[in-house]
């Protein structure tokens, strides 16, 4: 038995039991036993006062293969409700979640300006204007484009222009509720973690393309956020050279080539006319040759990202995600053979998914990251 590398009734122990349940829904007490490592009295010590607390109940009798009906400990994922909150340019998009991640409203608010104060106040409205039937919140997460080391406070974020803005304590002094600050891929990541296509994986890890390049990382089964919570900052890594630039005046980097703008000024210069994102993906599909070619081009670019990706961390499984994403399935084909191409080992085949994306995945990742921090406290 492999018990006494955990020490008995150790809180964390608990938290282990409500997190197996939070993620792989309801399991028998053989099955925590054998995932936890424990004993089946050790188990019972543990689940004892989260019982007694109404954290867990016992579920109705599942049936399993063959054999007599077992009967599985769950929770109740609307016993809690959580907001996330995105932080975009020029809106707030907010929604509220269960204690699995699953949207049970959304709103999106204009946002009036980037001062601190500003963008905490439209966060603070655009929560409290959210269906009353789910508060209490049992948290917030607030998600945007810029770093975080510690969950509250803000490092940098090009598109505020902000260096060192404490957000959690601004919205909070607003709210009530305990809220957390994170980049919002990594929110992104740590939804797709627990609730999402990368549930039970070790490592893998979740690229986003779209206005912006990101990457998210779970490595060892937890979210990696790096010395400055900047980790997964692919979003100018030289690609090939190319005349196009980007903001930053790189040569060919990732967002000089795949951005939403990057793919729509190159479908400009290839047909004389301006293209939407949409049209360039719709021509491409439909067969017109200079749309399908900047798409290969494109989609080349984001198989070499996803070699680099693949042969730095060497992941289960690569998600592409992000309102670009169906870039990767237009080119697909461009993709992965560049992706082969640049494979370091012929034995190393990552599987690539491309994610259906809505825009309101973001804010369920904030949700995502609210639900972390209550799961882990
Ligand atoms: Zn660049």
């Amino acid at each position: 038995m492999a018990e006494s590398v955990v020490a008995e009734g150790a809180p964390e122990s608990a938290q282990r039991v409500l997190l197996e349940i939070l993620i792989h829904g309801p399991l028998s007490r053989v099955e925590l036993a054998e995932r936890l490592g424990l004993s089946g009295p050790s188990l019972t010590r543990l689940t004892k006062p989260l019982l007694a607390s109404g954290r867990l109940f016992q579920g109705r009798p599942l049936v399993r293969a063959a054999g007599r009906p077992i009967l599985p400990l769950d929770l109740d994922p609307a016993s809690e409700h959580f907001a996330g909150v995105k932080v975009t340019a020029d809106a707030v998009y907010a929604v509220v979640t269960d204690l699995r991640g699953e949207v049970r409203a959304e709103l999106e608010s204009p946002l009036a300006g980037h001062a601190p104060d500003t963008v905490a106040d439209a966060v603070a409205d655009v929560v409290r204007a959210l269906p009353a039937a789910f508060a209490p919140l049992s948290g917030v997460g607030i998600s945007l484009g810029g770093n975080t080391a510690d969950g509250r406070t803000v490092g940098e974020s090009h598109f505020l222009e902000w260096v060192d803005v404490p957000l959690a304590d601004l919205v909070e002094a607003r709210l009530g509720p305990p809220v957390t600050v994170a980049n919002d891929v990594n929110a992104l990541t740590q939804a797709q973690h627990w609730f999402g296509a990368g549930r039970g994986l070790d490592t893998f890890v979740v690229v986003t393309i779209g206005a912006g390049i990101g990457m998210g990382l779970v490595a060892g089964g937890a979210l990696v956020g790096g010395a400055h919570g900047a980790l997964g900052s692919i979003g100018h890594q030289l690609l090939a050279w190319t005349e196009a630039t980007c903001w930053r005046g790189h040569h060919g980097c990732a967002s000089a080539l795949l951005t939403t703008e990057a793919v729509e000024s190159a479908a400009e210069r290839a047909t004389g006319r301006a293209v939407s994102y949409d049209e360039v993906l719709r021509g491409a599909s439909r067969g017109d040759p200079a749309l399908r070619a900047v798409v290969d081009e494109a989609a080349g670019a984001l198989g070499l990202l996803l070699a680099t990706v693949m042969n730095t961390i060497d992941p289960a499984t690569i998600v592409v995600a992000g309102e670009g994403a169906r870039l990767g399935e237009t080119g697909e084909h461009a993709m992965l053979a560049a992706l082969s191409g640049a494979a370091v080992w012929d034995s190393v085949r990552t599987p690539v998914r491309v994610q259906p994306f809505a825009f309101t995945e973001w804010a369920r990742g904030a949700a995502a990251t609210a639900i972390r921090s209550r799961m882990l406290r």
